[in-house]
């Protein structure tokens, strides 16, 4: 990861001299020592130009693609030098004391990490439904699943139609029923300070998908059944009912596509996710037991104490196997 130092600077600063400088010495060399006729030394300057042009737009492509030096450099992170350890931790101290939901734990005397709860359940009547493989009781409140007081919702359990977010950030009563920001409040506000310290190292995250209703997913899922049919369909899009996105607990970052997968961005999130109670809900290599495909940009908020134990170093434990539950659908229909 690039850090916010001099190099950087030093780095970013030679490499826009030289998109300036190369083209430059193309047209001494063309006008003092190839000494060409007027028109033909044009022809040189738009050459140069080009050249130029090109040099920058290869930073350009980077920049789009979350090379971090460049991204550092064109935030002005670059210049605030690398004392960002001790500001902060007086950031975050200051945030916690005004955040009566979340308590801290010091754990060494640089790193200050919080504790993010988790959602708990809603008031209902809770009904005992069965056992996972592993030991732990499934229940289900209003029909929807818990299993040791975490929501579940994958190919095998599903939640009803008309299930809306708890406590949500924002309202999910939007006409287009599909919303960033109508997630879980808990989990609405850590991405928030999971996204200013992937910002202050110069990494750029945001929603593209929070919340989608029922309607919404089986328009989706039908699209998606429509272009590629319904085997490769279910390997990355949720049916109708059975979509995480329904709950309210997770969302999409970024571009939510392949292409996410393997940059800076990506690489942030796979390392620092759990920090802030984030799991990467579909990890690389997992499909067998969650039933889709690697997704680095679907987090699923589960607080610091279940995400710390799956996150495993970075090779991501899945709620599937951490619990011993299946993921597939009761039927091909
Ligand atoms: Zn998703």
């Amino acid at each position: 990861m690039c850090e916010a130092n001099s190099i950087t600077k030093f780095i970013s600063i030679s490499y826009i001299v030289f998109c300036f400088v190369v083209p430059l010495i193309y047209l001494f060399i063309y006008r003092l020592v190839v000494k060409k006729r007027r028109r033909d030394y044009h022809r040189a300057a738009a050459i140069a130009i080009i050249i130029g042009g090109i040099l920058l737009s290869v930073k350009l492509v980077a920049y789009l693609l979350g090379d971090n030096c460049f991204n550092c450099y064109l935030n002005n992170e670059c210049f605030k030098e690398v004392d960002n350890t001790t500001s902060k931790e007086v950031t975050k101290s200051e945030k916690t004391s005004t955040t009566e939901k979340i308590t801290m734990t010091t754990t060494t005397k640089n790193t200050t990490e919080k504790t993010y709860k988790k959602v708990t359940e809603p008031a209902g009547v809770k009904k005992e439904v069965g056992k996972t493989s592993k030991g732990y009781t499934i229940e289900t409140i209003d029909d929807v699943y818990y299993v040791d007081g975490y929501l579940i919702v994958n190919k095998s359990y599903p939640v009803p139609k008309d299930y809306e977010p708890i406590d949500a950030y924002a309202t999910t009563n939007t006409p287009e029923k599909s919303c960033q920001n109508c997630i879980n409040k808990l989990a609405y506000s850590a991405f928030n300070e999971m996204k200013a310290d992937a910002a202050a190292v110069g990494i750029n995250l945001w929603i593209q998908s929070g919340y989608r209703s029922y309607q919404l997913q089986n328009t989706l899922y039908n699209r998606y059944v429509s272009a590629d049919g319904k085997a490769a369909a279910d390997t990355y899009s949720a049916r109708p009912g059975f979509s995480e996105h329904q709950t309210g607990l997770c969302f999409d970052l970024n571009d939510a596509g392949r292409k996410f997968n393997g940059t800076t961005a990506a690489k942030w999130v796979a390392q620092n996710a759990q920090k802030y109670g984030f799991i990467i809900r579909y990890p690389e290599g997992k499909t067998d037991e969650t039933g889709y495909m690697w997704e680095s940009w679907h987090l699923r908020y589960v607080g610091s104490e279940l995400a710390s134990k799956l996150y495993n170093n970075g090779d991501w434990i899945t709620l599937e196997d951490y619990f011993g539950l299946t993921s597939k659908y009761a039927s091909d229909n």
